[in-house]
């Protein structure tokens, strides 16, 4: 079967092995009679399914066993409330690093729950690069530090993990959680909505060091404690069961593709392919700062940005689709998580070089 090749950040592609095998049990799954979307969360059928999900993501990311991993509904967004509610702890503030639109949501709804202190902000750049670490100005009494290590929109990454001493380190990972191989100790807490690295959309991965949980401000609803969650095994309610499910698959994808490393080693081959050309390029450019080009969103934009309509058009008539920027920062990304083959990259590489050898015709 062939596919369109689909750059879109989230929802996004999803290995095509995964929904093979979601559609061979999607009506009855392993002789249960049942699709998983129908069985009850607390029946036994689903309880395993839940159980190797959460196994699965332990064993690909290796997290040591005084940290939870919570299956959490209302995407990414709703932990930009649930983690000041949850880790505040009764200290005064919060520091937050401000790299990009997704960070600064999240210092937005922080502020409705205590004080936040921005320790550095690149916006006056056009979050074009991330501030580094000697910018920073860190408070060594703050409740924890708020970081986005991948601005989805901006395509600006930070590679190396921040050293914030003993303050809890917490990282929204929406977009590059399971793109290589990471040490989970170095953190407080991780979250990632599924819908860009990981699977269907309606599940919020949350990675938890279990000392942090416990102590939420006392308004906090039940579903969004943290802690009443993992006493509950992510079923204080019920939970997005079919989604908790495709994610499992997803997980036992990777481990027998080789795990990590070897998405690390694909996820540093597709982007060096797309960021060489926009390199070599005078017809594209690429304005974020070389050490924080994203290796899974690369953003760049037409120097003549009169063609960027033709261009869109002319990359989905070549099944290259979703390949315009985000209406927030304009241009062109290239969203290339694990789901998408270097075959992807090395056609759209293709496309762009066609459509610039054609000034003003497109390549239709
Ligand atoms: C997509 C995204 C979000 C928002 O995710 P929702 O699931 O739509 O709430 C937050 N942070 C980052 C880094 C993202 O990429």
């Amino acid at each position: 079967m062939k596919r369109p090749f689909n750059f879109g950040s989230g929802p996004a592609m999803l290995p095509l092995e995964v929904l093979e095998q979601a559609r061979d049990e999607l009506i009855d799954w392993r002789g249960s009679g049942m699709s998983v979307m129908e069985m009850s969360h607390r029946g036994k059928e689903y309880m395993g399914i839940h159980a190797r999900a959460c196994s699965g993501i332990r064993e690909l990311l290796g997290i040591p066993s005084d940290y939870r991993v919570l299956f959490m509904p209302g995407g990414a967004t709703s932990q930009f409330a649930m983690v000041p509610m949850n880790l505040f702890r009764g200290k005064t503030s919060a520091d937050y690093l401000d790299t990009g639109v997704w960070s600064a949501r999240a210092i937005d709804e922080a502020r409705k729950f205590g004080r936040v202190k921005v320790v550095a902000s690149s916006r006056d750049g056009g979050y074009s690069r991330a501030p580094a670490p000697d910018e920073w100005k860190t408070d060594r009494n703050a409740a924890y530090f708020h970081y986005t290590p991948n601005e989805t929109i901006g395509g600006v990454e930070i590679f190396p993990i921040p050293d914030t001493g003993g303050v809890p380190l917490v990282a929204d990972m929406s977009s590059n959680l399971l793109s290589r191989p990471l040490d989970v100790s170095r953190f407080g807490l991780i979250y990632a909505g599924a819908q860009k690295n990981i699977g269907p959309a309606g599940v919020t991965i949350v990675i938890a060091r279990d000392d942090l949980l416990g102590k939420s401000l006392r308004e906090t609803p039940t579903l969004y404690d943290y802690r009443l969650c993992a006493d509950g095994d992510s079923m204080v309610n019920t939970p997005p069961t079919y989604a908790i499910y495709i994610a499992g698959l997803v997980f036992e994808y990777l481990k027998a593709e080789g795990g990590l490393a070897v998405m690390e080693g694909r996820a540093r081959q597709k982007a060096g392919i797309l960021y060489d050309f926009l390199d070599s390029s005078d017809f594209y450019e690429t304005r974020v700062a070389r050490e924080n080009r994203s290796l899974t969103n690369i953003t760049f934009r037409l120097k003549d940005e009169t063609r960027n309509d033709e261009f869109v058009k002319a990359a989905e008539s070549r099944g290259l689709l979703q390949i315009r920027g985000h209406r927030l920062s304009g241009g062109m990304r290239a969203s290339i998580y694990n789901a998408m083959p270097v075959e992807g990259v090395r056609a759209l590489v293709d496309f762009m070089k066609d459509f610039e050898a054609r000034p003003g015709q497109g390549v239709d």
